[in-house]
C-alpha cells in the first residue's frame, strides 16, 4: 500500500513506515512553529496526533502561519481546526483529536503520546509542558525563536530546538531554562509587547524538530541516544550544537530524578 508513495523516504529502514504510522504525535502549540510541525508530519506519514492550541487565527498570523489563509484570519478560525484541516487534507486516513483549551486545564490528554512537539511561548509554559512530559515518560522537543535588539546593532534573531529525554538531561541542566529567565519573564509580562516572530525560523526549527521526532520513531540514524540542544543563528543561518551540551561532563539530571517517577524508565530508543 505504501511503496509508491513513500518510496522516496524508504532509505529510512523497512519498518520505518509502520512505526511512523503506529506513532502517536502531540504538538503543543499551533502557530508559526506548530503548523509547520503538522504539515511537514502529515507528509511523512504521521497518522495519530493530539493538538492542543486555544488561539484563533488572525491577520497578525498571516506572516507565519502556514496552515491559515485570509479568509481564516477574516473568520477567526481555530488554530487546531486549521491542523486538523491541513494534516487531512495530506493524509485523509489520519486520526486527529484536537484540544482548543489551555493544555494545562487537563495535562491527562497528553498521555498516551510516543512523542511531544512543543511551540510554546515563554519560559514558564516550556517548564510546565517539561514537566507533564517527565511525568508522563514522553521526549518532550521544544523549538522556539527570539530576536534580541540592542542599541544600533542589527536585530539578533536566534532560536533553539531541544530534545528533554526522560531520564537524561532536562532544560535546567541544559542552561536553558533558569530562575534568574523565569522571574524577568514573570516581571515583563504584561507589557513586552508581541514577540517576534517570522515564518522561516520557524520553518527552520520546525524542519529540525520533525527530523528528530523520525530520527526517534524509526531510529533511521542509530546514533540518537541521548538529549539533544540545537542553536540557530538566524543572522548566519546556522544550526549547531549548544556548547552547553558539547562540553557537558556527563552527570546525570538532578531535577527529574527518575526513581520519583514510579514507572519503568524509558532508554535507548
Ligand atoms: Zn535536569
Amino acid at each position: 500500500m505504501t511503496s509508491d508513495r513513500f518510496s522516496r523516504q524508504s532509505f529510512l529502514g523497512e519498518n520505518s513506515q509502520p512505526s511512523i504510522e503506529q506513532a502517536v504525535i502531540g504538538v503543543v502549540g499551533l502557530g508559526g512553529g506548530g503548523g509547520h510541525i503538522v504539515q511537514q508530519s502529515a507528509h511523512v506519514g504521521f497518522l495519530h496526533y493530539r493538538l492542543f492550541d486555544r488561539d484563533s487565527a488572525d491577520t497578525s498570523n498571516l506572516n507565519r502561519l502556514v496552515t491559515a489563509t485570509e479568509a481564516d484570519a477574516e473568520a477567526e478560525t481555530l488554530k487546531t481546526e486549521l491542523a486538523r484541516r491541513r494534516i487531512l487534507s495530506i493524509r485523509s486516513e489520519a486520526t486527529v483529536d484536537v484540544f482548543p483549551c489551555r493544555w494545562q486545564d487537563n495535562p491527562e490528554n497528553l498521555r498516551g503520546c510516543d512523542v511531544v512537539v512543543g511551540c510554546v511561548d515563554g519560559f514558564a509554559e516550556r517548564r510546565e509542558l517539561e514537566i507533564a512530559c517527565r511525568r508522563y515518560l514522553i521526549p518532550l522537543i521544544d523549538i522556539g525563536m527570539d530576536v534580541h535588539i540592542v542599541g544600533d546593532e542589527p536585530p539578533r534573531m536566534g532560536g533553539q530546538v531541544i530534545l528533554s529525554m526522560p531520564g537524561a538531561l532536562c532544560m535546567t541542566c541544559l542552561g536553558f531554562l533558569n530562575e534568574a529567565s523565569l522571574a524577568r519573564e514573570a516581571n515583563r509580562y504584561g507589557d513586552a509587547g508581541p514577540r517576534p516572530q517570522v515564518v522561516w525560523p520557524n520553518g527552520v526549527l520546525a524542519s529540525t524538530a520533525v527530523g528528530l521526532v523520525v530520527d526517534l520513531v524509526t531510529d533511521w540514524t542509530r546514533s540518537m541516544r541521548g538529549p539533544v540542544y540545537l542553536m540557530y543563528d538566524g543572522n548566519s543561518h546556522t544550526v549547531t550544537p549548544h556548547p552547553r551540551l558539547v562540553y557537558h561532563d556527563g552527570s546525570p539530571c538532578t531535577h527529574f530524578p527518575v526513581h520519583q517517577v514510579g514507572r519503568p524508565v524509558f532508554t535507548n530508543l
